[in-house]
């Protein structure tokens, strides 16, 4: 071999050697056990262990159970085999254990595989509105998190187009909205307010409203209540008045339609200026800083609009007790928000 082709040679030789040792080396690592050749390491598995335990073990799923962190949870084994059936990884189910409530597992058991990893972080997704929230997210190029809030309050559909029932309607955490409605309720224990016996308001929210008129008075604030407590037959004859006069599309800004009023709960009281027709400015502000200590939010404000559909009521006061009054204002959200991610 001539001398100037040896060196190249040589080098070239040396190369492909140490790249071959070098996959050699971190292909024996990867793929084969550690310990010896023969007998494939069995990982301590709790999972493991309670599957074989169970009588829903499934030879096919031995390497899987080892795989998934054990969870104290009803027909885990089962759930598992389910989850594996869909496709999902062993990664993926750890994660559906950690972050997802068993309401929206056992809905995913009995649907197609979902894209789960977008919700991990969104505690209060929910697996069957999931193609909703795709939908709005495209539409509105929001986050994930504002997609869902946005579609739990109902707002991918018109106000009033798809309507459900208010939960809980005797507590005074109940919603309504343009989504929510009492129908017919009446609240069983309205008291009247000091001012007139034509104001009521329930037991609770009653007294703490004569602490916050009294309260006010002592920094010089002078209110009183124009409306509280509104009956079902009430809203539709004051509704329909606005509509006569507005037609339907304006008085919607303004008034509720009937069934779907905070006045019909007892929990709301509008209030005026002693002496005027009116809320004046003045008040208006010791109301928004103070009302939250009294267990009151001012429910619709003009950011708010595209979430309530109604226009600003500085007037309009809801009882939601002391600690979810504080909290709403604090946290500068529309209590339909603030239900969803809380109260529900
Ligand atoms: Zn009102």
């Amino acid at each position: 071999m001539k001398k100037k082709y040896f060196i190249p040679l040589l080098i070239t030789s040396i190369l492909i050697t140490l790249s071959f040792c070098t996959t050699a080396f971190f292909y024996n690592k990867k793929h084969i056990p550690s310990t010896s050749k023969e007998v494939p390491t069995m990982k301590n598995s709790k999972t493991l262990d309670k599957a074989l335990e169970s009588s829903s073990f499934l030879e096919k799923n031995t390497t899987k159970y080892q795989e998934i962190d054990y969870i104290d949870t009803n027909q885990f084994i089962e759930k598992i085999n389910k989850l594996l059936d869909l496709e999902y990884s062993t990664h993926e189910i750890n994660n559906i254990f950690k972050y997802i409530n068993e309401k929206n597992i056992e809905k995913m058991l009995t649907m197609e595989k979902i894209n789960v990893h977008n919700y991990y972080q969104v505690p209060n997704f929910e697996v069957d509105k999931i193609s909703r929230y795709e939908k709005y997210q495209n539409i509105h190029n929001c986050s994930i998190e504002e997609a869902v809030i946005k579609v739990n309050i109902g707002l991918d559909h018109d106000f009033y187009t798809q309507i459900e029932l208010s939960e809980n309607v005797d507590e005074y955490t109940v919603l309504v909205n343009k989504y929510h409605s009492l129908e017919n309720y009446e609240p069983s224990d309205l008291v009247s307010l000091s001012y007139s016996s034509n104001y009521k308001l329930r037991e609770k929210a009653a007294e703490a409203f004569e602490k916050l008129v009294s309260a006010a008075k002592l920094d010089n604030v002078y209110i009183r209540p124009y409306s509280a407590y509104r009956s079902y037959e009430t809203q539709k004859r004051i509704y329909n008045n606005y509509v006569k006069k507005d037609g339907q599309m304006l008085a919607d800004t303004y008034s509720a339609r009937p069934g779907h009023s905070e006045h019909q709960t007892g929990f709301a009281v509008d209030v005026w200026s002693e002496g005027y027709n009116e809320i004046r400015p003045n008040d208006a502000n010791w109301l928004k800083e103070n009302a939250p200590n009294f267990g009151f939010i001012i429910r619709y404000t003009e950011e708010n609009m595209p979430i309530t559909g109604y226009i600003e009521e500085p007037w309009h006061l809801r009882y939601l007790g002391e600690d979810i009054a504080k909290d709403v204002t604090e946290k500068n959200i529309t209590y339909d928000e603030y239900y969803d991610l809380y109260i529900k």
